[in-house]
Formats: structure tokens, sequence, C-alpha cells
């Protein structure tokens, strides 16, 4: 039994003083609420947040790490920081990271296997562009995303990672893929970690689906039955708008 998993990935929005209050009032509003819930601020907002979310049951992520422990890397934030501070999670290879910033599968795999052996848990999004799709290569795109994404990770480590499946052309455009298109997406995910892996890694494993989620098409995304959860991004800027995504069910 997958249990639904909803994160909020702020990018680059939110100050620390929004942000906490944002997760205080996101905190109040989950009490007694047993949904897997997770929010991803910018790294300097992180602390405020973890304070505000304090006895609550979010889960507080960085959306990126380098990939070293440290050294002479100006700018950069590596994933024994987040550690010491208390931040178990972190979301790897978002789009935009991809796109804006260059990042390639394989360098997506180093921090992978870096975050893994900080024992942190990690979403790991993939996801076609609209050319991609249009030129028949979603399955191809998705294999080697998926495959290399994972190259080295064991199938015991399988339990600390979550995909986060995101079709670019979804993202931020107010597009929303069909439930029906994401959750033949989803279900290839999951055929492609049964090869890899086992039938029963692929059947634990939690699959997001993320692009232009809102509280209107959350519930029918999630009657998927490989659609395990959200990754959302813009509809996660306010309590208003991610609170009925989170309590979808309720
Ligand atoms: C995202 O950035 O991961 C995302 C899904 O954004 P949005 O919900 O705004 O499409």
């Amino acid at each position: 039994m997958r249990k639904p998993y909803i994160a909020g990935n702020w990018k680059m929005n939110m100050t620390p003083s929004a942000g906490a209050a944002f997760a205080k009032e996101l905190a109040k509003a989950l009490e007694g609420v047993d949904t897997k819930v997770m929010i991803a601020p910018p790294f300097v907002t992180i602390p405020a947040v973890l304070e505000a979310v304090k006895g609550s049951n979010i889960i507080v992520a960085a959306q990126n790490m380098n990939d070293h422990l440290s050294g002479a890397y100006t700018g950069e934030v590596s994933p024994a920081m987040l550690k010491d501070l208390g931040v178990t999670n972190v979301i790897l290879g978002h789009s935009e990271r991809r796109a804006i910033y260059g990042e390639t599968d394989e360098f997506i795999n180093k921090k992978v296997l870096l975050a893994l052996s900080e024992s942190m848990d990690i979403d790991l999004c993939v996801g076609e562009t609209l050319e991609e799709r249009e030129a028949g290569k979603l399955e191809e795109v998705l294999t080697r995303q998926v495959s290399v994404g994972l190259s080295g990770v064991s199938a015991e480590q399988m339990s600390h990672i979550t995909i986060a499946y995101e079709p670019v052309w979804a993202i931020g455009t107010g597009k929303t893929a069909t439930p029906e298109d994401a959750d033949d997406a989803h279900a290839f995910i999951r055929s492609l970690v049964e090869k890899l892996y086992t039938k029963g890694v692929a059947e634990e494993l939690i699959i997001q689906y993320g692009g232009s989620v809102k509280a209107s098409n959350v519930k029918s995304l999630m009657s998927k039955k490989h659609i395990d959860g959200a990754l959302v991004g813009g509809a996660s800027l306010s309590v208003e708008q991610f609170l009925p995504i989170v309590t979808f069910d309720k």
C-alpha cells in the first residue's frame, strides 16, 4: 500500500520570514492530518521553516545540493551542511536545473549517490519536453533519465527514492497532462524500475506527478493506479491553494 505523498517546491520564492509564517500556518492546519507532506524552501529560508514546523509531520527538503561534501565551490551548498541543519530530503534533477543550469543525468546521478551516502531521502525528477513527446521519444527519455539517474543505487536504497514525473511542458504552464497520460507514464516508470530492480521495489516506489497540479485536478490525478502523490510548484506558494491539495482525500 503506497501512502500518498504531496510535496511543494517553492523554487526561488519565499523569504525566511514569509516562509516561516507559511510553515506555521500549514503546520497548524495539518494538525491531526496523517498525510505525508513535504515543502522545499530556498536554502536561506530552510532554517526558519525548520524552526516553524517543529513538532509537526511536515518534511523540509532542499531543492538542490552540490555534488561534493565540501571544498572550493563558491556559492554552493553541500549535503553535509543540509544534514547538519536537520534537512533529511532533497529534490534532484528538477527540469529547471536540467534546462537552465545544464545538469545532465550523469551529474544528477552523482548527486543521488552522494545524498544516499549522507542518508538523505531523494525526490528524483524526470520528464520529457514537448518536442520529445511529439517526436515519440517519451519512453526513450524516461528510460535514460531513470536508469542513469539511479545507476549504482541498490535495491535496499530504493526505499529512500521517490520519483517525480514532471512533463516539462506542464510545469508552470497551466497545462496538466491528462490523468490517463500521466498514469501511462507512471506505469512505464514503474515497469522500468521493475526491470532494473524487482517487482517488490517497483510496487513500493512512490511516483509523484508534477505539472500544474491544483486543488481542482488533484483528485482525478490521484485516483489513478500509478499516481501516488504530487510535486507542486505554483500552487504550493499559498496555504489557501496548497492545503486542499494536501488534504485532497479528506
Ligand atoms: C514544479 O516546478 O515542480 C512544478 C510542478 O511546477 P507547477 O506546479 O507550477 O507546474
